[in-house]
């Protein structure tokens, strides 16, 4: 990948980001939270329940890039300060997308990290925005784009002077429907080979199947993932937003468990990082 300059393994070591507490490319991160805040009592709620389960950052919509102009849209400057409240409260950080340029300045006045959604990924205005901050950035996938097109996104972002950058693989589209997106699980070993920056999996937009989250999330830790964005809803028939793929406090404490888990089993056997075997042979 001859344009890659900045974003390129053969340039830096392994980035770490820090957000918070949390450090994407030094163990596992779990952001966990709604799709999209609803209220605060929904917020907060849901907050507390995935601390308590081991979260390490919240997420949760407040401009929501829907198919349809009549869905939710999200409660905007309302839901980040329901977010800015959950934070206080928990002591967690949050991730949150924008969707306008003209909001980058402000939200990330409130935001620990600004998330770009898949469908922006390619908002060239929007990346050199998001460019000029020192935020920490998690810079999703688009649907219909290739590796090599989403780390050039990443390096627009870095070549306007912010190199905190988190990629997310959140799914791509394919001829198959059963899933709503096919999870690139072989995405993360391939950016571990050509950037040096974290990347986490979006198992949830990846699947848009509850029962298929925990298999993915197991597959993403083994591919080397340093971290996973989880839904979580208190009442997921009731969600605005996303209402098959969220999962209940009570089922995403169960897959804490697991995920933490492997995670462990990870460490202790020192497979993080890309793989070994064809590495030197590896194309550019
Ligand atoms: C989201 O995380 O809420 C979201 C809209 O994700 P994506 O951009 O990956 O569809
Ligand atoms: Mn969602």
């Amino acid at each position: 990948m001859t344009n890659l300059k900045l974003v390129s393994l053969e340039k830096h070591d392994r980035t770490i980001i820090q957000v918070g507490a949390a450090r994407f490319g030094a163990g596992l991160v779990l952001i966990a939270g709604p799709c999209s805040v609803e209220s605060e009592e929904q917020m907060i709620e849901t907050a507390q329940a995935v601390k308590e389960a081991g979260a390490d950052m919240l997420r949760g919509g407040a401009f929501k890039p829907r198919t349809s102009p009549y869905a939710f849209q999200g409660l905007g400057l309302a839901g980040l300060k329901i977010l800015a409240k959950a934070r206080d409260i928990t002591g967690l950080p949050f991730a949150t997308e924008v969707l306008d340029t003209r909001d980058v300045a402000w939200v990330a006045e409130f935001a620990d990290m600004i998330q770009i959604g898949a469908r922006n990924m390619q908002n060239f205005s929007l990346l050199k925005e998001v460019g000029k901050l020192q935020k920490p950035v998690l810079l999703k996938r688009g649907m219909y784009s290739t590796i090599e097109e989403w780390l050039n996104c990443a390096e627009y972002i870095m070549n306007e002077g912010n190199p905190n950058i988190v990629l997310c693989e959140r799914g791509i589209r394919s001829f198959e429907t059963y899933t709503r997106n096919t999870l690139d699980i072989s995405a993360v070993p391939a950016v571990k080979e050509l950037s040096h920056l974290p990347v986490i999996t979006d198992p949830t937009h990846g699947t848009g199947k509850v029962s298929l989250i925990e298999p993915m999330s197991l597959a993403s830790i083994a591919a080397g993932a340093d971290g996973l964005i989880i839904e979580v809803h208190r009442n997921p028939n009731e969600a605005l937003s996303d209402k098959e793929q969220a999962l209940t406090p009570i089922q995403f404490a169960m897959f804490v468990r697991k995920v933490r888990a492997l995670e462990k089993f990870r460490i202790e056997n020192q497979f993080m990082g890309s793989a070994s075997i064809g590495s030197e042979t590896k194309s550019s």
